[in-house]
């Protein structure tokens, strides 16, 4: 087994995820990737239409995965794109399936050999999956498997200050 050498540095920033300088963005996009609303449409109008055909291709995804596309006029080389559970009262599996947006994430980069990933808060959204819980959920899982996965950094991008919040008191608590 590789021998790991580094502890992930996690940061919350406050922004616009479509504007990150890493390795690779994560995506909130819905089960058919072809296009939504939130950050999905801010991702697809910056990487431009390229971004959309490579989607078509993917045949969706199912909830709780993952599948990865290049960035195209992102700054990131690669664009993750999850499908978070639609908040359902919490009794639907909701946090074992956002569990699992952010296992397959690490598992893409460990694949890609991406080193620094950008995460929304998936699910937050038009999804309303409460922010606190799936703070926890994000913060838990990157702490377990970043580094097994050769991530060394990994934010969490914030695009309000309520969020921003969230995170930093679930960081500082962790
Ligand atoms: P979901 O359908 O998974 O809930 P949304 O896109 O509606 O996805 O929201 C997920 C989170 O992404 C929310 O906290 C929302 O405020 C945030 N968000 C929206 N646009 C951006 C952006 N450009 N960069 C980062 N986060 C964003």
């Amino acid at each position: 087994m590789r021998e790991e050498r580094f502890v992930a540095k996690l940061s919350v920033v406050r922004g616009d995820i479509t504007q990150r300088s890493v390795d690779a963005i994560v995506n909130a996009a819905n089960s058919s990737l072809l296009g939504g609303g939130g950050v999905d449409g801010a991702i697809h109008r910056a990487a431009g239409p390229d971004l959309l055909a490579a989607c078509q291709t993917l045949n969706g995804c199912p909830t709780g995965s993952a599948k990865a596309t290049a960035g195209f006029k992102l700054p990131a080389k690669w664009v993750f794109h999850a499908v978070g559970p639609v908040w359902n009262g919490g009794h639907s599996g909701e946090p074992e399936k956002l569990a699992g947006c952010y296992r397959a994430c690490f598992a893409l980069a460990q694949e890609h050999g991406v080193t620094s990933i950008a995460f929304p808060a998936i699910s937050t959204g038009i999804y309303h999956f409460p922010k606190g819980p799936a703070a926890e959920i994000a913060v838990r899982e990157s702490q377990a498997l970043a580094e097994a996965a050769g991530v060394e950094r990994v934010e969490f991008v914030c695009f309000d200050e309520a969020t921003a919040m969230v995170y930093e008191r679930v960081l500082g608590e962790a």
